[in-house]
């Protein structure tokens, strides 16, 4: 799962090295929820079904094999509203994709929880869903 050093962080990050590859490739743990999801939302571009799994709480986690490639092209992703109170933190966010040549939007509220000063994602709600 490496990528040259360099280029653009998927999350939109500047640099990936410095972004969400601290957490992916070298095992530091984000300090924030936002941070979380930002290398979820990278470790989805990747395939990287052992980071997504080690990132999902233990309660939620799907036993099913998540993130293959099934064609999915990740094009970008907008945070928009990171809420922590404690242990316990959203984030709103709008990730953009293509399947098939057809361009779609995710936007979702996350939920994560922290034990033992460590980030889990949860679950997420669909704002949009019904649209
Ligand atoms: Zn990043």
């Amino acid at each position: 799962m490496t990528q040259p050093k360099s280029i653009p962080c998927p999350c939109g990050g500047k640099i990936y090295d410095t972004c969400c590859a601290r957490f992916i490739e070298r095992n530091q743990l984000p300090g924030t929820a936002e941070e979380l999801m930002r290398s979820r939302y990278t470790a989805y571009t990747q395939h990287n079904e052992p980071y997504l799994k080690s990132t999902w709480h233990a309660s939620t986690r799907p036993h099913d094999s998540i993130a293959q490639d099934d064609g999915t092209k990740w094009l970008g992703l907008e945070v928009r509203k990171h809420i922590a109170a404690g242990d316990k933190a959203t984030v709103e966010f709008v990730a953009r994709y293509k399947v098939a040549g057809r361009a779609h939007r995710l936007h979702e509220i996350s939920n994560f929880v922290r034990e033992e000063g460590r980030w889990f994602y949860v679950d997420g709600s669909f704002p949009e869903k019904n649209k």
